[in-house]
């Protein structure tokens, strides 16, 4: 090899680049999609991965879940939208939203963001593809997402069930359940033992994939994430729409089934999908409460809608009353053998 000044000139600018840049030395960036671009620009930017994988989920998480929640709190102001509110007199006040809000923040400051910076490391350490463009294809993301959600279900379904039982409940779960009737901002509302707990079925899922296939990208779990971070905000919205998606997909849970967790205190214990709560028969009460609620619609079809107004609030607010005392038993404050069960 000549030395001469333009061998001498690369090796200057090769010298001058980054540990990041020369990452991505061999990729041809002006091929990629404008995001993917973003992608590289934000890494090289920040020059340490650590960083910018640990901002970047961070600011994510901050975005996709305030941003979701807002929507929700226009709609809890307008009165327009509380013929389609599930508990249609338990609307949030602003004072209760803000309290809300100051306490998730809370727990993402001084919980999530010392423990994030771990993420760029233990992706690394599983084979995920972190810094590394392009992103793979749709036909690779969907089925991973897919299997993601089924992983999050069940484990969610068993894992909650267990926050239920007695201690469990009384240290951990009980602050969940503050709101019988729930509205987006509470979906994150918890203790940080319930958010380990929890957030382990969202995380482990892309964690166990990875190990087993070496195939995974994080961009896809970013995808995933916000769509539990959807699937979530929306469950505990308190709204069911006849254009929500459970009209749609049967299978999918929403707020419908959520809701009545909050306020019944029992049953529906699974996140996305209804079957979990069927197949291990924890819907029972759902499903009777639902049946009544429209045997109740149909009887009353020729009253007021006041008069049929008042027979929903009598209606739930049994249910409710079932539900503190449900709770009160597993807190230990009423023994079981106490309750007095008009069934
Ligand atoms: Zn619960
Ligand atoms: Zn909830």
């Amino acid at each position: 090899m000549t030395f001469n000044a333009t061998t001498v000139a690369a090796a200057a600018a090769h010298a001058a680049q980054t540990t990041t840049q020369q990452l991505y030395a061999n990729i041809d960036l002006t091929k990629l999609s404008w995001l993917e671009q973003m992608w590289a620009a934000w890494y090289i930017w920040i020059d340490n991965p650590i960083i910018a994988t640990g901002l970047m989920s961070f600011l994510l998480h901050e975005f996709v879940y305030f941003g979701r929640s807002i929507p929700w709190i226009i709609i809890d102001s307008i009165p327009y939208f509380r013929q389609w509110k599930l508990q249609p007199n338990k609307v949030p006040t602003a004072q209760e939203q803000w309290e809300c809000t100051k306490m998730v923040l809370f727990s993402h400051f001084t919980i999530e963001l010392p423990a994030i910076w771990l993420f760029h490391p233990m992706a690394e350490n599983f084979g995920m593809n972190t810094w590394q463009v392009p992103f793979p294809s749709w036909t690779t993301m969907v089925p991973q997402i897919a299997i993601f959600f089924v992983f999050e279900d069940m484990f969610h379904y068993f894992a909650h069930q267990a926050l239920h039982y007695g201690p469990l409940y009384k240290h951990i779960h009980k602050i969940h359940h503050k709101y019988s009737a729930p509205f987006g901002l509470a979906a994150e509302y918890a203790h940080p033992a319930e958010v380990f707990i929890l957030g382990t079925g969202t995380i482990a899922g892309p964690v166990l994939y990875c190990w087993y296939t070496r195939n995974l990208h994080i961009f896809t779990v970013y995808i995933w994430i916000t769509l539990r971070l959807f699937q979530a905000i929306d469950a505990h919205s308190g709204y069911d729409f006849p254009w929500s998606l459970q009209h749609i997909i049967p299978f999918w849970s929403g707020a419908e089934h959520h809701d009545f967790h909050h306020m019944a205190f029992t049953n529906n214990f699974s996140t996305s999908f209804r079957w979990c709560d069927r197949i291990f028969g924890t819907d029972n009460k759902y499903r009777e409460y639902r049946a009544r609620i429209s045997a109740q619609k149909a009887a009353m079809k020729n009253k007021s809608k006041s008069e049929r107004d008042e027979a929903e609030r009598k209606l739930i607010a049994e249910i409710e009353a079932e539900g503190q005392r449900a709770e009160a038993i597993a807190e230990g404050i009423m023994p079981a053998s106490k309750t007095v069960k008009a069934q």
